[in-house]
Order: C-alpha cells, then structure tokens, then sequence
C-alpha cells in the first residue's frame, strides 16, 4: 500500500507540470544576479506582498536567519513567541549567527499579543541588551496551525514603528494563513520590515524560500547570503519550480484545509484522544489520553502505512499537503476510527 505521509509538508514531490517548467527555465549565474528565472520570481513574490525586492535561498532556516542578522548586531535582542520556529528549530543559529539573545513570549498558540511585545522592548539601561528585532511566524507551526490576521498585525506593527523596532516575518506557511482568511498578502508590506516565504511547504516545490523587504534590506542580505555559501549559481531550475508553485498551488491550499477538518472531526470522537487543537489551517496537532503513548500510537499508525510526528509528551501532529489524495485520506480516517477500542465499520 501507498504511504500516507502525515509528518509534515514538506514531503511533497514535484508534479509532471512543475518538473516541465524546471526543464524549460532560462538560466544564469545568480551569484552575477544574472539568472532571469531568479530574478523573475524575486520580483513577483515581491510583488504579492507589497515588498521592492527578494533574495532566493536554499532554505527557510537560511532567509530567518539572514534577516535575524541583517536587523540585529551582536548583544542586541530578538523578541518572538517561545514555540517559534526560529527559537525551537533553527538550531541556535540566531546565538551562532547573530549573536544576539532572545527574549521569549509566552503567547497563545504561537502568537503574541501587542500588550505582550511591548512589555517584552528593554528600557535603554546599560543592564539590558536592546531590542531590535521582533518576529512573528504565520501561521504558527507548534500552535497547530493557528494564525494572525492582518488587524492582529498591524497592532504589532504599530507598537514596533512607535519604538523603533524592525518587525519581520516567519512566513513559512503565509500563504496557508491568506487563503484560510481570505486576505491579500499585498498589505503586508505596510507593516512587516522583512519577510520569509517558503515554496518548499504546502507550495510543493522541492526546494527554496524567499527573503522580501526594502531594496537596501535586500542589497545586505545578499551580502550575509554570500558570506552564508547560499548564493546557487544556475538556480533558476529551481525557482521556475517556485513561480509554477506561486501560479498553481496557492487556492488548492483550501483542500488541504478541508482535509484537515475532516481528519480533526474523527480524533474528536475518538475514545483516545484528550483534546484537538482546533484547526485553521493545515495542521493538525492533538493530545493523547491515556490509552495511548504516543510512540505506541504512531507506530500503530505506520502498521497502517500512516506516518505521523510525535510532538511532545502524548502529543501528535499531522499535516495535510498536495500529495495526501482523497482516497489516502478516507484510508486515514478508517484507521483513526478503527484505533478506538470499540468500533463499528465505516
Ligand atoms: C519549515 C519552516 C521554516 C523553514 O524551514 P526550512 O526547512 O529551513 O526551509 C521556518 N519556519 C517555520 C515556521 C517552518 O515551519
């Protein structure tokens, strides 16, 4: 049987269509600023969100990372939530990278209130390291899912203008954020500083992420990109993938969404779970009762060709992305259904 993998969004594979437009791409040495495939895609994505210019990157560690220190100096401080991505996952790099220290927010689901931001900004007092920095993530990934609205922003935007602060974005899954809202990603550049954008999640392409902000920000980033090893000479192979994904892969989103309803209304009946994040985006995290450990439950699952992430003590994640079909996904409710201890057939 097919493997339904459930980890995370980034296992998706290039389609027959997006492999077609790799193939066919102009290419250049990017390093030169010469790839007009390069190019082209730093400039829509710019575009969308109301930013003068991009900086593709292999990753989106890379393009947090670059902006983390092009914002900050040493013995400077970042704020952002204590789940974020660039905190958690990132493997120390805003220390290694910037050597910059991190002040933590306890937030709900990812996200930070503009009470909590502000509270969180260092009086100018020898004592402290000053605040430089502060990074949102949308949507949030340890929050499930969760995610800000543009209203939400713009208060955090306003506290970071009133003090002097650069605001920047996480936005691996930003797009996931739009579509389940409904906004237009071209205001965000009113009131972000700086912006990362992933096409290797939910976007399904195989590899790169974008850096997006003022042209000056942008001339800089591409300096600590070089000194990073991330310039890719004949990229363009790779960013033809990113604008097919920009073109065709942003609505379908909403399917991914569906699904992971679908998936949150079977954990809510089940004998075995203890709650349910509930769900706005793509992912599905969930806590476990006691039936269950949580190693236990994913191994059940891969007997059942289910691959899942364990999250923590008794907790489990699933994400829905392009390659999970609706037939993997009735296959994966039956199995969630036939994990309970008493079952009739569905
Ligand atoms: C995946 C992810 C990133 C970047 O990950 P890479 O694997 O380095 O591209 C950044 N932030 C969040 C919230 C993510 O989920």
């Amino acid at each position: 049987m097919n493997i339904t993998d459930l980890r995370s969004d980034t296992v998706t594979k290039p389609t027959p269509g997006m492999l077609q437009a790799m193939f066919a791409a102009q290419v250049g040495d990017d390093v030169y600023e010469e790839d007009p495939t390069i190019n082209a895609l730093e400039q829509k994505a710019a575009a969308m969100f109301g930013m003068e210019a991009g900086l593709f990157c292999p990753s989106g560690t890379m393009t947090n990372q670059i902006a983390i220190k092009a914002h900050t100096e040493p013995m400077t401080e970042v704020i952002c939530d204590v789940t974020a991505h660039i905190y958690q996952y990132e493997g120390g790099g805003i220390m290694f990278n910037s050597g910059a220290s991190v002040a933590l927010v306890h937030g709900e689901r990812g996200k930070m209130t503009p009470a909590q931001v502000e509270a969180h900004i260092r009086p100018d007092n020898i004592h402290y390291p000053p605040t430089r920095l502060v990074a949102l993530e949308n949507t949030c990934n340890k929050g499930g899912g969760a995610f800000y609205t543009l209203e939400e922003i713009a208060a955090i935007s306003e506290v970071c203008k009133r003090q002097g602060i650069a605001l920047h974005l996480d936005g691996a899954r930003v797009f996931n954020a739009l579509v389940a809202s409904g906004e237009d990603a071209v205001a965000y550049g009113n009131y972000f500083d700086s912006i990362s954008i992933c096409l290797s999640k939910g976007l399904g392409a195989p590899v790169g992420s974008l850096l997006l902000g003022k042209k000056e920000f942008v001339k800089k980033s591409r300096r600590i990109r070089k000194v990073l090893g991330g310039g890719i000479r004949q990229g363009g192979y790779l960013a033809a993938a990113g604008i097919y994904a920009l073109e065709n892969n942003i609505e379908r989103l909403a399917e991914d969404h569906r699904k992971a309803k679908e998936i949150e209304s079977m954990l809510i009946q089940a004998d075995y779970v203890e709650y349910v994040l509930p769900v706005q985006t793509n992912i599905v995290i969930f806590k476990l009762n006691d039936r269950y450990k949580d190693v236990d439950f994913v191994a059940a699952l891969a007997e059942n060709s289910i691959r899942a992430s364990s999250f923590g003590p008794q907790m489990v994640r699933f994400v829905t992305h392009l390659d999970v079909s609706d037939d993997m996904l009735q296959h994966v409710l039956q199995v969630l259904h036939k994990l309970n201890k008493t079952h009739v057939a569905i």
